[in-house]
């Protein structure tokens, strides 16, 4: 069954509020995509971006805000991989608790994987974390679809019914499509939907059990080690299926479904994304903050916040992200925020679940660790948090282009800070980051006109 039909865009939702009218002072305008870097005032009316310019006066009952003088204002941070634990395990997270967290980090948009309790694989399922999404989140939410049912990788899920429910991607994330042929059914089913499929990169014969990268450091803790081949290995199979489609599609004179690569953390996988995409194939890659900045050696704590799925790699791995990363080669930084409840955490490492809560961390982690030393440019992060997973899920960036809607963030470049529990909006604690040092403080949260997220008040 090949489908050309259009399907409905994604639906992206929030608890409206009303939208508010002011003006920013004297802060650093910063946009990449319009290639913006000033200083100069930023007025804010009717939900969208009124003015950019210089002494812009207020308008009638606007307030103007004068002490975020000199803070970079950034188009909002999209994360395109996040764990809300929505339906059926809010004791982890909810909508309300994942959006206060993201709007801590910047982030104006968050998608959230399907591997919830029940999994979303039909289109009612969507509509509802959608609408729950209305009632209480601060944020943009945006729903991931299951690619099969029940994420069992036996038999495609509702797929026409959640892309027209409004999803914005579909992914078994969490766990691998494992069978060669749902995968293959999936790209060609999703044509015309202007849908992508997320992989989650796991061999399981060669994963097991594992609890950390396979190398010097899992021999000497004596953990069982999950190869780097188990994600390149899955990679070269699904980038031949993807290759293969796209043959396919030509004839048919349609547009083939592109790939995304999740949460890389290999340099054999880098290396696989690099020499498809110079091929032209229609793929894009996400990496995580962890793995941009913490390897396998840190393991040595058993700090079971550093169990993620695919694990912390070695060293050689790490410099390999980054310069994915710097040279376009790796599209976007996602968090792929994982909460976990200290009694599921808290245990020996080995029998821990995977995943590190990341919302709040990311951006500062990022500019402390790789801008601020002079490894990556702060257009090209920003670009990675924003308009490049907007992109992969066929939505609106935001912007800060007079006209647009106002999705942005402030933040204080000059704050350095240590990462503790206090930080922390959301419900869990579980995060890979506390106790760093890391730079840059989002002050506040602009999501459709409003402030969200005001660092020192809370927001009810
Ligand atoms: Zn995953």
């Amino acid at each position: 069954m090949l489908s050309s039909s259009r399907s409905r865009g994604p639906r992206l939702t929030c608890r409206p509020r009303p939208p508010e009218s002011f003006v920013l002072r004297g802060v650093r305008l910063f946009d990449p995509s319009l290639g913006l870097d000033q200083a100069g005032d930023l007025s804010i009316e009717q939900g969208r971006i009124a003015a950019v310019g210089e002494a812009l006066s207020a308008s009638a009952g606007a307030e103007t805000v004068d002490h975020l003088a000199g803070c970079a204002v950034f188009p909002g941070f999209v994360d395109m991989h996040a764990h809300l634990r929505t339906p059926g395990q809010e004791y982890k997270e909810d909508l309300e608790s994942a959006g206060r967290a993201a709007a801590a980090g910047g982030f104006v948009v968050v998608a959230g994987m399907a591997n919830t309790s029940p999994a979303i694989d039909s289109g009612p399922l969507a509509t509802w974390v959608l609408d729950q999404a209305l009632e209480s989140a601060d944020v943009l939410v945006g729903q991931v679809g299951a690619v099969s049912r029940g994420l069992r990788g036996e038999e495609l899920a509702e797929l026409r019914e959640l892309a027209d429910a409004g999803v914005v991607a579909f992914s078994d994330d969490g766990r691998p499509i494992g069978d060669a042929d749902l995968l293959l059914h999936a790209l060609r089913y999703l044509r015309g939907t202007g849908r992508r499929v997320l992989l989650h990169l796991e061999e399981r014969s060669l994963a097991c059990d594992g609890a950390m990268h396979e190398g010097r450091w899992s021999a000497r803790l004596g953990l069982r080690g999950i190869p780097s081949a188990a994600e390149s290995g899955p990679l070269a199979r699904d980038l031949e299926l993807l290759r293969y489609t796209c043959r396919e599609a030509a004839e048919l004179g349609i547009e083939p479904v592109p790939l995304h690569v999740q949460h890389l953390s290999s340099a054999e996988a880098v290396r696989l994304v690099r020499e498809a995409k110079a091929q032209g194939l229609p793929l894009t890659a996400e990496v995580t903050p962890h793995h941009l900045l913490l390897t396998d050696e840190r393991v040595r704590s058993f700090d079971q916040s550093l169990k993620m799925n695919p694990p912390l790699r070695a060293e050689s791995d790490r410099q390999v992200l980054v310069q994915g990363l710097v040279d376009g080669v790796i599209d976007c930084v996602a968090t792929d925020h994982a909460p976990h409840a200290p009694h599921e955490k808290e245990v020996p490492f080995e029998e821990a679940p995977f995943g590190t809560v990341g919302l709040e961390t990311a951006f500062a982690a990022l500019y402390g660790g790789l801008v601020a030393p002079g490894r990556l440019g702060l257009g090209r992060l920003v670009s990675a948090l924003s308009a490049a997973p907007s992109r992969c899920l066929g939505i609106e960036p935001p912007s800060l282009a007079v006209g647009a809607p106002a999705h942005f963030c402030v933040v204080d470049l000059g704050e350095t800070w240590r990462v503790g529990v206090g930080d922390l909006e959301g419900k869990s604690r579980n995060s890979a980051f506390l106790g760093e040092s890391v730079q840059g403080r989002v002050l506040m949260t602009v999501v459709d006109g409003s402030r969200r997220y005001v660092r020192g008040e809370r927001h009810v």
